[in-house]
């Protein structure tokens, strides 16, 4: 998922650590009924995350300084591509279904 617009700033002590983060992906990852193969946490510079098509997961490091309702976007939007490996009308409407969910 591409970064645009800018985030905006957040203070450092607003992160979550990384084990809730991949708690949250675990979570949304049975959810979706997805099992990524890895999933890696690490600096990025022009995207949030990104799927292989190996499976293997990988998020950028400021998303754990990013609101709680961004991150869960983030995350939808990566584990639904284990299932749809597009933008296509399918992806689109199985993430406004997940979105909606709370
Ligand atoms: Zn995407």
């Amino acid at each position: 998922m591409r970064k645009s617009p800018p985030a905006e700033w957040l203070p450092l002590e607003q992160a979550v650590p990384a084990d809730v983060f991949r708690a949250e992906v675990s979570y949304w990852a049975q959810r979706i009924g997805v099992t990524p193969r890895e999933v890696c946490i690490r600096p990025m510079t022009r995207k949030w995350a990104s799927c292989s098509s190996r499976g293997r997961l990988t998020f950028d490091t400021d998303l754990l300084r990013q609101p709680a309702d961004f991150r869960r976007e983030v995350i939808i939007h990566e584990l639904l591509h284990l299932k749809v490996p597009n933008h296509g009308p399918l992806f689109r409407a199985l993430l406004r279904a997940y979105l909606s969910q709370l």
